[in-house]
């Protein structure tokens, strides 16, 4: 039972992080895991095609996250579907972006990330636990994943989509 990716919009960062095509688990899953947990990630910003955020662990790694944004004609689609709805789409909006060939999450091979840590695995527990907690804040906010895709957001619906992302309790996730 995993507490991150409860929706489809958070389950696709959730599969970064532990992708089935891996024979066996990452050893540095648990780490990455609990790091999210309990409150390691600060930071954490969501742009158009980037992430940042910083994690606690021995320090303070600086982690980043960079995917591809969508097209005009795809950002238009996705505004067409996602009209209407709050921050809270449902997962048939998920399933409408991935029938029409845009699938929100991007793929493992798209993606590049970064962390300042000096260890030579990669992806380290940090970029981990960042896929980790970018699952949780789309789990709650689904909208965030077509921000990362370049929509603009600068009209959000709800007044909870005025605050910054730092501002939330990590607390309050775990009710
Ligand atoms: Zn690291």
């Amino acid at each position: 039972m995993s507490d991150f990716g409860t929706t489809a919009w958070g389950r696709d960062w959730q599969r970064l992080a532990e992708p089935t095509s891996l024979s066996r688990p990452d050893p540095a899953l648990p780490r990455a895991r609990s790091l999210a947990r309990h409150g390691h990630i600060h930071s954490v910003e969501m742009r158009s095609g980037e992430i940042t955020a910083t994690v606690e662990h021995n320090g303070t790694h600086q982690v980043r996250v960079e995917m591809p944004t969508w097209n005009e004609h795809q950002l238009q689609y996705a505004q067409h579907v996602a009209t209407g709805g709050s921050d809270d789409l449902s997962d048939a909006v998920h399933t409408a972006l991935v029938h029409n060939g845009q699938p929100p999450g991007p793929e493992q091979n798209s993606i590049t990330a970064t962390c300042s840590c000096r260890s030579r695995k990669r992806p380290c527990a940090h970029i981990l636990a960042v896929f980790f907690d970018i699952a949780r804040h789309l789990d709650h906010r689904p909208r965030l994943a077509l921000v990362l895709r370049g929509m603009n957001d600068a009209h959000p619906t709800t007044t909870t989509a005025r605050i910054p992302i730092g501002l939330l309790d990590p607390a309050h996730f775990y009710e």
